[in-house]
């Protein structure tokens, strides 16, 4: 559990004057956009002028002023010039990569959301407690690699983006192409379409699908968009080219718009529901926005295999609304959605609920 106190951190702040702070990366122009739209100011920290420069090419998304640092895990000796700056942190995927997980549960500063979820987020173990708590079907795991009867995917923990991630449909094709130095996870390779749902839960706002403590949305979705598994078929058939000596990898290049039918959007609410309550028991509540990374069957079933508890790239599409956020508000991104999320505390005195 973090030590940190929220009140505490925000005993010195004018909340009439925050500033929305990340990293230069990821989903930032989103965040920074959304973030000057609401009224706020923002902060980007960079590394390298490169970094800093490419910003001036989009100038609604570029953040009022730089924090420059030789290195992420420098901004921990940054902490109290941020705070003199009323900053208030928004984590996304690289955010929390580039500074460590380690010290990013150490940042004295508010931060959005519950930082109490990446332990249940990155163990493996956890992750499937909680989802399947919820009731999420998750993909069967192999224990034991002699068992692989039908196509697995072979994950390394701790890989980022599906990065080293194999496909194997035999005990010795595992055998063959498995690191032994790497601790693993082998899943069941689940037939279907991926559907990476992106939902926002407030904890403290009842104007949306209602929870028994707060509401929920759906802002938008998307499929990833992943090199080589995703075109490799350009060449051939995936078993024709791993003949040859060519395996099909996970790397995450880019994200593509989608909409899911429309009746599966019961479904789509009660398991964002599901693991919201689930986490509310487990460890105070997952706040803002998070993604259930699914397929969906051809019995139309979803199987969850991943969540991320913060803003994901995926909703970089939708700056300017998706086909679901229209229904909210028109032109509401979820960077726009989490500054309203912010502003709604700060006016209502509710800060401690929606940033740890
Ligand atoms: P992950 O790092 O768990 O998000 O996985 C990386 C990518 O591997 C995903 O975006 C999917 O394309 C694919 N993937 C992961 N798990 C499964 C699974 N159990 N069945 C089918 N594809 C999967």
């Amino acid at each position: 559990m973090v030590e940190l106190n929220i009140k505490d951190m925000l005993s010195s702040y004018d909340i009439d004057d925050l500033t929305i702070v990340t990293v230069c990366s990821h989903s930032s122009l989103q965040l920074f956009h959304g973030a000057k739209k609401e009224g706020f100011k923002t902060l980007g920290i960079a590394v390298g002028e490169e970094r800093r420069k490419f910003y001036d090419a989009f100038p609604l998304a570029k953040p009022d002023e730089f924090l420059m640092v030789n290195d992420y895990s420098d901004i921990l000796s940054y902490t109290d010039k941020l705070k003199q700056k009323n900053a208030v942190i928004i984590p996304h995927g690289s955010f929390v990569e580039y500074l460590g997980a380690d010290k990013f549960l150490t940042l004295d500063l508010p931060t959005f959301g519950n930082r109490n979820v990446l332990e249940w987020e990155s163990d493996r173990n956890m992750e499937r407690t909680w989802l399947e708590g919820a009731g999420l079907t998750m993909p069967t795991e192999i224990k034991d690699p002699h068992f692989i009867e039908h196509p697995v995917i072979v994950k390394y923990h701790g890989a980022k983006g599906g990065k080293g991630f194999f496909i194997a449909k035999s005990f010795e094709e595992f055998k063959r192409r498995v690191d032994k130095k790497k601790t693993y996870t082998i899943q069941e390779f689940v037939m279907g379409t991926r559907y990476y749902l992106h939902y926002f839960y407030s904890p403290i706002q009842n104007n949306a699908y209602r929870l028994d403590k707060g509401s929920l949305q759906l802002l938008s979705m998307d499929r990833r968009d992943e090199t080589t598994i995703d075109e490799v078929q350009r060449l051939g058939s995936i078993a024709e080219l791993e003949e040859i000596g060519i395996h099909p990898t996970f790397v995450v290049t880019g994200n593509i718009p989608i909409v899911i039918r429309e009746s599966l959007l019961p479904k789509v609410f009660s398991m964002g529901e599901r693991v919201v309550n689930e986490s509310l028991k487990l460890f105070g509540g997952i706040i803002g926005s998070f993604c259930l990374e699914t397929v969906v069957t051809e019995n139309l079933e979803f199987e969850v295999f991943e969540i991320s508890a913060r803003i994901v790239a995926g909703t970089n599409p939708y700056i300017s609304g998706s086909p679901y956020s229209e229904f909210i508000e028109p032109g509401l991104s979820t960077g726009k959605r989490i500054a309203q999320e912010i502003k709604y505390a700060a006016k209502h005195d509710l800060l401690d609920k929606v940033l740890s």
